[in-house]
């Protein structure tokens, strides 16, 4: 067997995983590691719920293809999430590439340089350009003041981010849209559950897109979804998820594999019973961070927002190296010393990847903020079954670190 957690330690094979999830590829399904505090650890209900609906799937025999936990869990979903359609997907980055077939985008797409790699590897695998736009730097998503002046011919849509599950400022980028005819697709991957005055952001633009990856705060292992609001971009979408067939003999345009199993549906089903208690408790635990740390010089958080509800996907702050006294690599380090593995999300910037560094809005010096705040953010260990204690332990560290 291989030993995942010896390749992610080493330094140099780092770089070859997946530089900014490695490490919880590593450590997911493992068990703890007892000491060891990560980022992120996934929610699972009890074993015997899942076994039971095991037997169910073995019984039939019916493991994948708009089975009857698939058709289940796409209904409980999007009562759940408050939308009208939902097309579930095997993950979010291949519904990502979906959604873009699906709006049929061409040309170039304005998104965002801080956000998963997946979001613009999906403008990539679609053969569009991406044009990478600056972020405001309070809630590290897409500005809209700095859209239009990146507008061309060429552009026919943008890919915001709700980064860290918070909303996007929809209002104005959908102004923005409407006056020149774009298309508005959003990586939603953050944000299961987050609602505005009680309205879920996902019926903001044409489509959201959705992760129930490991990490995220709603998961079926892998999986993912796009949200749609009419029925016939729903069955366009589900046509395309599964080869383009709209029949057994009637294949209506170039489909890929995307199809959520029968499996991840079960998982999905039995989570929706415990997301809003995991929510909250993420909520309680964030509650502690902000109280333990506000005082503190140099450390900068995100502000909670009137109205808001949001599922601390994570819980980044912003170590601002001239008031901190430390820059945030000397803090990740004492971090990692600690067996406390934070995480630098994002870092680098999509930008700045050799695969997108060429580009012309990648150029050093064009997305100021998102150059700055990438070398500011770490992101702290929060998942529901976190202890009290261990936040008072990781905000001493931080305190003893400030100079
Ligand atoms: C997780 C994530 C993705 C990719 O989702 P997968 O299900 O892992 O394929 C895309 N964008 C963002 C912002 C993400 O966090």
């Amino acid at each position: 067997m291989i030993d995942s957690r010896r390749i992610v330690d080493d330094k140099s094979s780092e770089v070859r995983l997946d530089p900014s999830r490695s490490e919880e590829f590593a450590d997911e399904g493992r068990g703890e590691r007892s000491g060891v505090l990560y980022v992120t650890r996934p929610s699972l209900p009890p074993i015997d719920e899942f076994v039971e609906l095991l037997r169910d799937i073995w019984d039939t025999k019916w493991l994948t293809n708009k089975g009857p936990y698939h058709e289940q869990f796409e209904e409980a979903l999007a009562e759940y999430l408050g939308v009208k359609y939902v097309s579930l997907f095997a993950n979010g980055t291949l519904a990502l590439v979906t959604a873009l077939q699906a709006l049929r985008i061409t040309g170039e797409v304005i998104t965002t340089p801080y956000s998963f790699v997946a979001t613009v590897h999906a403008l990539h695998w679609n053969g569009i350009t991406p044009v990478f736009c600056d972020i405001e730097p309070d809630t590290c998503n897409i500005d809209p003041e700095k859209i239009e002046s990146l507008i061309t011919p060429k552009t026919t849509a943008i890919l915001p981010v709700h980064v860290y599950g918070t909303p996007c400022n929809v209002q104005e980028i959908e102004k923005i849209a409407d006056i020149y005819g774009l298309k508005v697709i959003y990586d939603a991957c953050h944000a299961f559950g987050v609602t505005i005055e009680g309205e879920t952001i996902l019926n903001f633009g044409d489509l959201s897109v959705l992760s129930f990856h490991a990490t995220k705060v709603f998961t079926t292992f892998e999986g993912g979804a796009i949200v749609s609001h009419d029925e016939k971009m729903k069955r366009r979408i589900d046509f395309l998820k599964n080869f383009g067939f709209a029949n057994e003999v009637t294949v209506v345009g170039p489909g890929i594999n995307a199809k959520m199993s029968e499996f991840q549906a079960a998982i999905g089903l039995l989570q929706l019973k415990y997301i809003d208690d995991a929510i909250e408790k993420r909520g309680e635990l964030a509650g502690l961070y902000y109280r333990n740390l506000s005082e503190l010089e140099g450390i900068r958080m995100l502000e909670e927002k009137a109205g808001v509800r949001n599922n601390h996907q994570y819980f980044p702050v912003f170590i601002e190296r001239d008031v901190f006294g430390r820059s945030r690599d000397d803090v990740y380090n004492e971090f990692r010393k600690n067996n406390i593995m934070v995480r630098r999300y994002f870092y680098p910037l999509i930008s700045q990847f050799p695969t997108y560094k060429g580009l012309p809005s990648a150029v050093p010096g064009n997305l100021p903020v998102a150059e700055r705040i990438t070398k500011e953010v770490l992101c702290l260990p929060l998942y529901s079954e976190l202890g009290r204690d261990d936040i008072n332990r990781i905000c001493d560290i931080l305190y003893r670190l400030k100079r």
